[in-house]
This record gives C-alpha cells, sequence and structure tokens, in this order.
C-alpha cells in the first residue's frame, strides 16, 4: 500500500477519506487552507447571536448510509438526533393548513393510499407520474419529465428537489432527482428519517473525526494551501505550497478533495461543474415554543425549511440566488416575518444572523451534472474526490462522504 497520502482539504470527503485511510495503517497528512476543518459544514461562533451555529442547517436522512457509517466510525452517531419514524410538518403560509407526511416504514408506499398520511388535497394517483423520474433518459432536466405545478408538486415535489438539489426544480438533472427518490420515498420510510445534529454541526461531523485522526497518528495542517501541483509524465512529482514543496517519493499519493474552482487551477485541463446555487440561512436567537417540530417545511413563502433548535430558530432557502444581494436587515425582517406567523412568536425581530454562502453547491443542471469527473486522473497517484466529482448523488454530505471513501479506496488499491 501507499506510504504517505496527502490529502488536500479538510471538508468531509478529505476527513472521510483520511479516517479510511489511517483506519488502513496509511500515513495521512491533511492540508487545509484555512484555519478550520469541515469547508462547507461547520460550526463557528457568531457575535450578532451571542452563539456557536452552523454555516447552515444541515438536514440527513436515515438512508444516508455512508454519512452514518462515517459518523458511527467517529463515535459520533449519537449526536443526530430525529424522530423514530420518518414523518415531515409541513406549514402552508398561503392557506394556513399544517400537515405532517407520515411515511411507512417498507418499500410499498402505503402512505400514498392514506389520506391523513400524504399530502393533504392529493390523490394517490397523483403520485404515479414521479415514477416518470426514475426511468428519465439521460441529459434530461426535471421540467422535461414531470409537470412542474398542481398540488403535489408546490407541496411534496419541490420542497424535497429544491432541498436535495439546490436548484429550481424544474431546472434540476432528472438524474439526480432520480437518485434522490430511488435513496428517499422508493426505499420506504426506514431510510426517510430525518436527522439534524443538534448541537451543531462542528461537535458532530467534524470535531470527533479530527481527535480519531489525531489518535491514528495522522498530521492535519492547518492554513496551509496547496498553491500547485508539479506533474510529472505519469504521476505527481511533488506538491507545492509556496514556501514549502513537499517531493512524492514513488510510493506517495494525493487526493484532491478542493472545490471544483479549486481544482481546475491546479489540474490543468480538468472539465468539472462551473456554476453555483446559492443556499441562505437565517439565524435568531430565540427559544422555540413550546411544540415547535425540530424541522418544519414552509409552502408559499420565502422561507423553506425551518429549524428549531435550543435557544435557536434557523431558517433554510434553497437556490436562494436572488437574495445574495438583497440589504441584510430587510431579508432578515422578511424572514422573519413569516417565522413570526408560523410560531405564533412576537413580531419583533430577536437578534439575527444571515448567512449566504454564495457557491454552496454546484448546479445541479443536466449540462452541469455531465461536467463531473470521476476520482482517476491522467496521474497514476492523483485522485480527485468533493461532492462535485461525479458521485450519481446532488452536492450532499453523503455523496461527499462517499467520494472520500472511494479515493481512499482507489488509492489502497494501487499496488
Ligand atoms: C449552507 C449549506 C447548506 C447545506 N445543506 C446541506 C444539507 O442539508 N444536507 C446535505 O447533505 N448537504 C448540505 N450541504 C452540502 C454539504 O455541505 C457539502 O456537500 C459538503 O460539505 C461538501 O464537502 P466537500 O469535502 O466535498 O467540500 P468542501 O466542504 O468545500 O471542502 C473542501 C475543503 O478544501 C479546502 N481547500 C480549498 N482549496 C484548497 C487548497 N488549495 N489547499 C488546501 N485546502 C483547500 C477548503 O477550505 C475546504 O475546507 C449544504 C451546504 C451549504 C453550504
Amino acid at each position: 500500500m501507499t506510504a504517505t497520502v496527502h490529502i488536500i482539504g479538510a471538508g468531509l470527503a478529505g476527513l472521510s477519506a483520511a479516517l479510511k485511510l489511517s483506519a488502513r495503517g496509511a500515513r495521512v497528512i491533511l492540508h487545509e487552507a484555512t484555519a478550520f476543518a469541515g469547508g462547507r459544514c461547520r460550526s463557528y461562533y457568531d457575535a450578532s447571536v451571542g452563539m456557536t451555529i452552523d454555516n447552515g442547517n444541515h438536514l440527513l436522512l436515515s438512508g444516508n448510509r455512508a454519512a452514518l457509517d462515517y459518523l458511527r466510525s467517529i463515535g459520533a452517531e449519537h449526536r443526530l438526533v430525529g424522530p423514530p419514524t420518518a414523518e415531515f410538518c409541513f406549514f402552508d403560509l398561503a392557506s394556513r393548513e399544517r400537515w405532517t407526511l407520515r411515511f411507512n416504514n417498507g418499500r410499498l408506499p402505503f402512505w400514498i393510499l392514506d389520506p391523513s398520511r400524504r399530502v393533504p388535497g392529493t390523490r394517490a394517483l397523483d403520485y404515479l407520474p414521479l415514477a416518470r423520474l426514475l426511468w428519465a433518459p439521460p441529459g434530461k432536466a426535471v421540467g422535461e419529465v414531470i409537470a412542474c405545478d398542481g398540488l403535489l408538486y408546490r407541496r411534496l415535489v419541490e420542497p424535497l428537489l429544491l432541498a436535495a438539489l439546490n436548484i429550481d426544480a424544474p431546472q434540476g438533472s432528472a438524474r439526480l432527482a432520480a437518485a434522490i427518490i430511488r435513496e428517499t420515498l422508493a426505499a420506504g420510510g426506514r431510510a426517510c428519517r430525518p436527522l439534524i445534529a443538534r448541537e451543531g454541526l462542528g461537535s458532530t461531523l467534524i470535531e470527533p473525526a479530527l481527535v480519531q485522526l489525531q489518535q491514528r497518528g495522522a498530521t492535519v495542517r492547518m492554513e496551509h494551501q496547496l498553491r500547485a501541483l508539479r506533474f510529472g509524465a505519469e504521476r505527481v512529482e511533488a506538491l507545492d505550497f509556496g514556501s514549502e514543496a513537499i517531493a512524492l517519493d514513488a510510493d506517495d499519493a494525493a487526493i484532491l478533495t478542493v472545490p471544483p474552482y479549486a481544482a481546475a487551477s491546479l489540474v490543468r485541463g480538468l472539465d468539472v461543474p462551473t456554476e453555483f446555487r446559492a443556499i441562505v440561512n437565517a439565524h435568531f436567537r430565540i427559544e422555540p415554543p413550546a411544540g415547535q417540530p425540530p424541522i418544519l417545511g414552509v409552502i408559499n413563502g420565502t422561507v423553506q425549511w425551518l429549524f428549531a433548535f435550543p435557544g435557536r430558530l434557523s431558517v433554510t432557502i434553497s437556490a436562494g440566488d436572488r437574495l445574495i444581494d438583497a440589504p441584510r436587515e430587510e431579508l432578515a425582517k422578511t424572514i422573519w416575518d413569516e417565522v413570526a406567523r408560523v410560531t405564533g412568536l412576537p413580531a419583533a425581530l430577536p437578534p439575527w444572523q444571515i448567512v449566504r454562502e454564495r457557491r454552496a453547491t454546484f448546479s445541479a443542471t443536466p449540462v452541469q451534472d455531465s461536467k463531473r469527473p470521476g476520482p482517476a486522473t491522467a496521474w497514476r497517484n492523483l485522485v480527485l474526490a468533493g461532492d462535485w466529482t461525479d458521485t450519481g448523488l446532488p452536492a450532499t454530505i453523503e455523496g461527499a462522504i462517499r467520494s472520500g471513501n472511494r479515493a481512499a479506496e482507489m488509492i489502497a488499491k494501487q499496488p
């Protein structure tokens, strides 16, 4: 097995690759450009709200098998919390209706036949066309495969695909939508339990991984940005960090887990996704009212999902590009106005913070999806990972971790 593996980037793809390789006894050195690990999935202390918050609310599902394996391997599975069964609460701001979707555990979707479990106002037959997504021809957008209108679309398909693909659903890749449906709705309620890191992403997904790596003797170098790769004919010969260059011995390898724009600047001729979508999160320091569900889908509002944490309410708005340049205070007021209507809390704006991630994910259109490379490169000791590589999934924690595991597997198999 390869002597030393340098992993560039300490996001979830980098951390998962490092964990897999260090478990096999490889010598691992993780290089991270910033002063913190976690990349797009991180916690930090925010002075405006006076508490530690996440850059964005992250939802996992019980069917995210790689993510749950990852958590088990770092002893942090218990830090994810969620209801014992697959249920999702919704509130429609226009009609003021509330309902709870309750999936049954098995693969046969009996919940669709039960008016008290399915989306109110829909009929069982309305769900049939969704199956078309599962067999959509390659290169199609969701809007070319199913009709993007009607109650079922607005109350289930749109919120599900917006959250999973981070793009207005009609533009989204049908292949990626199908992957989500296959791994969630079609896999039955057992795969659909919503799970959140109630105490924060950092203490759940990141810090325990760093502790584990340290215990295995891996080296983690923060504020150590890779500036260039030095290429030979068949292999990468050195890693250039500006003030320092590290030569790679014949058996050494590197895994590049940086975002696509960074990878393209480091690897000549690499085709990568070039368009992105934003996610906007608003955090409010306030105790959620009694009975507030941990996750609530909001229909017909700017707010899409409302998360309740101890002492804090947080809102997620996917495909939030139209809000990127909106004045911050105005945006906070608009969002809070909706939250107050949903929760019955007073209209006065509590302490708040808005976090706008401009390049939260690559844009999950069919064209951008087709630009995602696999893990192998033209250099035998250089492997790619990251949520933007071709995992068959949209840019998610599950995709990032699967890509890290896949890269580790490739390196481990090298003679
Ligand atoms: C606001 C928001 C909400 C989200 N919500 C969800 C959700 O609900 N569910 C879900 O599953 N997913 C969600 N995601 C997506 C999820 O966060 C990402 O898919 C995942 O974190 C990507 O991990 P990664 O390791 O591939 O990339 P990144 O996290 O981007 O990690 C790349 C790392 O490389 C480092 N780096 C860059 N250049 C260099 C260099 N030259 N040298 C060294 N290091 C470098 C970066 O600093 C970074 O730490 C969300 C993302 C955002 C932003």
